[in-house]
Order: C-alpha cells, then structure tokens, then sequence
C-alpha cells in the first residue's frame, strides 16, 4: 500500500481528518506504478490550514523585512545545496521530468526566493516634502491569509513564484498543491521549517476542486493565486473577486513563433525543438504553432531531423495516461483532417513499454482551422502552417483568444520591432523560443493566459502581495500656506 500523504499545518505533518472520502493516486509517470495516495482534504482541514495561517500572521507580519529575508536565504541555501540531489529525485518521480530539468525547476523557483531576498532593499517605502513642510511616505503592508494553488507541471517552480514573495512581505500562506505531485512540496514543508520559517507560516493542504473552492471561500483567506488551465483559472477567479478578495489567476496558453524569411536556420531549429519537447512540451511557455513565412523548406528538415533523434531519456514522459489520450487525439484528428505528419510520436505510446510516451511530433498543416493549431495540445507537438507574410503570421497570432508567449525568428531588428510591437502576449522571444522574463522582471502572459491585473513574480508580485499605506505629515505650521496645510 502507498503512503498515505498527510497535510502540513502549525508546523506539523497532520493526517487528514478521519471522515476523509476520497484518495487519490500518485503515479510515476515513468512506469504508472502507484507511488502515494492523495487525499481530498475535507472542510475541517481547510479550516485547520488557514486558522494555522491566520493565528501566525500577527507575529509574523510584525518581524522586519531582512528578520524574514534572512529566514528566506538560509532556505535558498538548503535548496541549493543540502537537499538538492534529494528534491530532484523526487520531482523526476512524481513528475516525470529528466534529472536536468528538474534540476531547472529547483533553479528557477530559487531565482525568485533570490529577488525576495532582496526585499529589504525593494519593499523600502518612499518619502518626499510634496508641500513645504508637509511630507508623504508609503509603507507595504502585507495582506494576511495568501492561498496559492498551483499545477502539476513544475512542482517546485510554480510553488516558489509566489511563496518567497508572499512570506517574505510578511503574509501567511497556505498552499493546494497538484495533487498530480503532491510529494515535492509536502517535503518543501519541513525545510521551510528547518530555514526558520515558524509554524503556521506556511500551511500545505492537500486534494482538488472541492478543497481550491472552500480555501477560496475561507472568510479568513485576503488573497488566491492560481496557476492552471484556463477554465479553470477563469472559474477561481470570478469565484474569488465574486467574493470581494484579490485574486490572480494564469491561465493556459497557446505559443505561436514566426519565422521570418530570413531566420537562421541552425540557431532557430535548435532553439525551437528545445521548445516544443522540453519538459515533454509540458510548459505554459513551450512553442506550439510555428508560423513559417514563405515556404523554408531547409527549416523544415533541420527541426524534424533534431526532433527526430531525441530518446525518450532526453525527452521523459508526460504526466498520465489521459495526457497520452488528449495528446494523441489532436494528431489523429489532423492526420485525419489531411495534415501530413512529417514526425510521428505515437509509437512511443506502444504498450511495449510501460509509462506515459509521447514522442516528438511534427505536423504540417494545410488546414489553418484544424483543432491542433488552436487549443493547447500540452506535449511534444509542434503545428507548422506555412504563411505569405509576416502580417499574416502576426495576424494569426493576435487572433489566437491566449496571450502568454510569441516569438519571431529573424536577423533584422527592423523586422523584430515589428514583429515585438505588433503580438499580442505578454512575454515575447527574439530567437528565443521560450522567452520566461527572469527577475527581476515579472512572469505573466495577457488576455485568456491570465485573470487579474498584477504579473505573479518580481514587482508583479510584490504589489499584489501588500497594500500601500500612505501617511502626510506635518510637524509645524510653515510660513507658506498652501491648501494641504
Ligand atoms: P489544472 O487546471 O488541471 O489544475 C491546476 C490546479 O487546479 C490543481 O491544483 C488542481 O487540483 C486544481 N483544479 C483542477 N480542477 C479544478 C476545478 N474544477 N476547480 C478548482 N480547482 C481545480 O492544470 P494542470 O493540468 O495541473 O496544469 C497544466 C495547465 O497549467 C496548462 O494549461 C498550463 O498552460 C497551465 N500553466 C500555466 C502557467 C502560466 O504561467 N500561465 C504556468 C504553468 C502551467
């Protein structure tokens, strides 16, 4: 029997009440094997996690920014170093990622605990004489209650976009992670402990839909995060701002790069297939469309022949079996449809081998209104369409109802402006098929990729976290008078 997972609340591992309905199984996606069971937390748990939160949030909000940025360094330092290897091995388990990027994920949820600690320095309030004798200064003051629910895809990352900042701004947090990949962080937990960070402060409460809605609904919760697909980002977010609480929800994506007539064949292959297979496609970032303009035929053979000789130890599995379904479906439906597949992935789904394969695939589409050019497919697959003109592309783009990534592949900065000015996403590449702005600036797409009007990382992040207290003084009567004084 696999172990049963418990909750992490006032400090503590806390088995889920005992009139729990639901389990649910973790798998190794390398194999399917069961490796933990999840359970649906039920109300009283909830209530347990964000009580926890709400009873620590006085003392906690109280310490000064550099108390809780020291806190906040020595847990960058035992992720980066003592418990590393460890973590790793975990997320390769739950998650499927190969070594090296699970390796990433830790590095990249590292860099933002890296920009909170450096809040001291960026939460400093301002102050100016705005009349004579009369000054203002403005001071962030943390909200209280944070809950962040996160995706299965990076386990680690997406966690610590919002958890260094959230703490480190003085608010208390709880968080529902994926129930996909629950292991990471209920580890995570301890080491927080072991930092510092004191109990009750951070909270992890585990399950799904019912469990997002009574954190969501919790009287005691100020603030939601979300990340996610975007029905339900969308259905968090209305439910959160229905009940008058900040909320900050991204959604799903569906990442289009254009290659210009001009691209550089060898750079722009080798960047794009890193792109569509990474992390086995599985990235909010990861290209998707690419929109040739004219007809490069050479760019066309260089990406299948990259493509074409990564193993499945580069590329590692998707998430489950319902992954390799949808997956599979999209380049059924556009084979069906008449789209020539130049890269055919499904004989990695061969029953031969246990997991959840997809291989690396490339279809060249002659229809632009097939299925897989417009939803997000979620793995190894990279669409091409074949466009006339640069306007073209970027039309097609600015159609697409996301918003989070676009790309262009050129060597002209005329055509890069153009292409840069014109995409309607929130994070652009130029020759960077997954161009994630690394702090200190924000993550965070627009349009349908994202709910709420703050990034979640960086400056983003830290104004959603607090409110600004804003206070004018003055201490004499001065000689010029003015309508302020
Ligand atoms: P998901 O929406 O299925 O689950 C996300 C979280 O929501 C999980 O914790 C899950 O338990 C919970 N959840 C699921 N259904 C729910 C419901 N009906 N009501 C309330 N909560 C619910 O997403 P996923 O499959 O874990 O992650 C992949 C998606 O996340 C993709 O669409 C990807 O693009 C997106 N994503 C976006 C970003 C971004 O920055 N925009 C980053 C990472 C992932």
């Amino acid at each position: 029997m696999a172990t049963k997972l418990d909750n992490f609340i006032g400090g503590q591992y806390v088995q889920v009440a005992a009139d729990c309905q639901q389990w649910i199984p973790v798998t190794t996606p390398h194999t399917g094997e069961v490796i933990a069971q999840c359970p649906v937390s039920t109300p009283a748990d909830v209530d347990a996690a964000v009580k926890a939160a709400h009873d620590a949030f006085p003392a906690w909000s109280q310490r000064t920014f550099k108390d809780r940025a020291q806190i906040l360094l020595r847990y960058h330092h035992l992720i980066a170093n003592k418990y590393r290897d460890e973590l790793a091995h975990l997320i390769v388990k739950e998650h499927g990622k190969t070594f090296a990027e699970a390796l990433g994920d830790l590095a990249k949820g590292n860099e933002t605990v890296e920009y909170a600690c450096a809040m001291p320095e960026l939460a400093s309030g301002r102050i100016q004489e705005v009349s004579r004798g009369v000054t203002c200064h403005d001071t962030r003051v943390p909200l209280g209650v944070v809950v962040s629910i996160v995706p299965f895809n990076f386990p680690f990352m997406c966690p610590n976009w919002t958890l260094p900042i959230v703490l480190a701004t003085g608010n208390t947090m709880v968080l529902k992670p994926s129930e996909k990949v629950p292991l990471t962080m209920t580890r995570v937990a301890a080491i927080l402990k072991e930092a510092g960070v004191p109990d009750g402060v951070f909270n992890i409460v585990l399950g799904t839909a019912p469990v997002v809605n009574a954190l969501i609904d919790h009287p005691l919760v100020k603030a939601v995060t979300f990340v996610g697909t975007t029905h339900v980002a969308e259905m968090v977010h209305r439910r959160a701002t229905g009940r008058g609480i900040r909320c900050l929800a991204l959604g799903g994506a569906k990442n289009h790069l254009v290659a210009a007539p001009d691209v550089d064949v060898e750079m722009a292959a080798h960047d794009i297939v890193n792109s569509f297979t990474g992390c086995s496609g599985q990235r909010c970032m990861a290209a998707s469309v690419l929109l040739i303009v004219g007809d490069n035929q050479k760019l066309v053979d260089a990406i299948v022949a990259k493509a074409k000789v990564l193993t499945q130890k580069e590329i590692g599995p998707v998430i489950d079996d319902a992954s390799v379904k949808r997956i599979t479906g999209y380049i059924d439906e556009s084979e069906k449809g008449g789209a020539k597949l130049l890269l055919d992935g499904r004989p990695w789904t061969s029953r031969l081998q246990p997991g959840h394969f997809v291989g690396p695939t490339v279809i060249l589409h002659t229809n632009a209104s097939d299925r897989a050019l417009h939803d997000e497919v979620f793995g190894p697959v990279l669409s091409i369409l074949h466009v006339p003109t640069l306007d073209a592309a970027i039309a097609i783009e600015n159609a697409n109802p996301y918003g989070n990534a676009a790309a262009i592949y050129t060597q002209s900065g005329f055509t890069a402006e153009y292409a840069t000015k014109r995409f309607s996403a929130g994070m652009i590449g130029v020759n960077i098929g997954v161009p994630v702005p690394r702090e200190p600036f924000s993550f965070g797409g627009w349009n349908r990729s994202k709910f709420g009007d703050a990034d979640i990382t960086a400056d983003g992040g830290m104004e959603f976290f607090t409110k600004r207290k804003k206070v004018t003084t003055k201490w004499s009567v001065p000689s010029e008078r003015s309508w302020l004084n």
